[in-house]
């Protein structure tokens, strides 16, 4: 049975490195040995302070940092995010700044390796430096996703896809989120992390996972050499079926990941946490599938107010589903495939995910 440890923290950094630290003693950290190569996966998906709880806290990476140097190995910080530069997103969350004075590499995930996943992709590019690894910390962000409820430890390693071959993978899962989540589930098993460590002292609630989600604090490092019975941990501290998150249910569904994780520490209850409207993208009789999806489903939308016409979503997008005029932002429904990057991508916070008037009368109708 995998064990999950979890324990109390606060970004109060001498608290905060003895969590780390024990986290990583009671979980693999004793495997890493001197000269060893280690890959740091933060959650870096776009600039943000960390306040905004939209990147992995630069305490928490921090403290990896100091833990793998402890062992007399070489960390070295990676990710790959197609909402802005690397060192843009480094100096904007404040992660640059914390390292000063540290022995630490910042190196962008760039080049790919293809690894033979077996069916239904049979192969995927995936970050060389990830797969080279000698060990691989996996440090993802408690945030909301407005695709797929949550992304934790699983999702977080869809950063190992390099840059934007990630909407190309939006683009051919389109909107089945089963299928999407089956990738997340085959690259994670294709990274295998050594541990994953969550970060959810801020989390983010609402409309996440980017600007427009709301930070919620928790308090929690939860970690595991499982990275599913750590997200598992989480479903139940939020209340979730341990199910009710789709990766947890694809990995489960293909053994060995259980339901059934062992929890060492204090788990807090959190029992008012504010998800995304996670509506079903095709639901009813199969010959309307297509005219639901294009008018019924849950559609991005742009407030107005906030948007600055910067261009990120469209030049994200990886359906070509949004044109701009000199005044706003428009969707073509008919186009998007409702992977809701452009909420990733967002700078202003801008875009939410709504259901329609008419999509909730017909699920209503339907009982869906
Ligand atoms: S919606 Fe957001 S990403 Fe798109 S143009 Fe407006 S501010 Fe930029
Ligand atoms: S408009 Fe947004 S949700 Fe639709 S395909 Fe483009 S990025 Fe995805």
């Amino acid at each position: 049975m995998s064990k999950v440890f979890v324990r109390r923290a606060e970004y109060n950094y001498a608290m905060l490195r003895q969590a780390m630290f024990e986290i990583m003693d009671l979980t693999a950290g004793s495997l890493i040995q001197k000269n060893s190569r280690v890959v740091i996966k933060p959650n870096l998906l776009a600039p943000a302070v960390p306040e905004k709880a939209v990147v992995t806290h630069p305490m928490v990476v921090k403290a990896a940092v100091e833990y793998v140097l402890d062992k007399g190995a070489s960390p070295v910080v990676s990710d790959s995010s197609a909402a802005a530069s690397f060192g843009r997103i480094l100096k904007d969350s404040g992660i640059r700044d914390a390292f000063e004075g540290l022995k630490v590499e910042f190196r962008e995930f760039k080049t790919s390796v293809a690894v033979d996943v077996g069916k239904p992709f049979n192969e995927i590019d995936i970050a060389a430096d990830a797969m080279n690894a000698d060990f691989l910390i996996n440090l993802p962000k408690l945030k909301t996703h407005a695709q797929m409820l949550l992304t934790l430890g699983v999702k977080n390693l869809f950063g190992c896809i390099v840059g934007l071959k990630k909407p190309e993978w939006h683009f051919r899962t389109g909107v089945d989120r089963e299928m999407f989540a089956t990738l997340l589930v085959k690259i994670y098993q294709a990274v295998r992390p050594s541990v994953t460590v969550i970060d959810g002292i801020l989390a983010m609630q609402g409309q996440g996972p980017g600007k427009g989600g709301e930070p919620r604090h928790i308090g929690v490092l939860m970690g595991s050499c499982d990275a599913v019975a750590a997200d598992i941990a989480v479903c139940k501290m939020l209340g979730v079926a341990p199910d009710g998150l789709l990766t947890n249910r694809i990995a489960m569904g293909q053994g060995p990941a259980s339901e059934e994780i062992e929890i060492v520490g204090e788990l807090p209850e959190v029992r008012d946490f504010k998800f995304p409207d996670i509506v079903p993208l095709v639901f009813g009789p199969q010959k309307f599938h297509g005219f639901m999806r294009r008018h019924l489903v849950q559609r991005p939308i742009c407030d107005a107010s906030l948007c600055k016409l910067c261009g990120e979503c469209w030049k994200y997008c990886p359906a070509l589903a949004i044109a701009h005029d000199s005044r706003k932002v428009r969707f073509d429904y008919e186009k998007c495939i409702r992977c809701y990057c452009c909420l990733e991508v967002c700078p202003h916070g801008a875009l939410s995910a709504r259901e329609t008037v008419t999509g909730k009368i017909t699920r209503r109708l339907l009982k869906i």
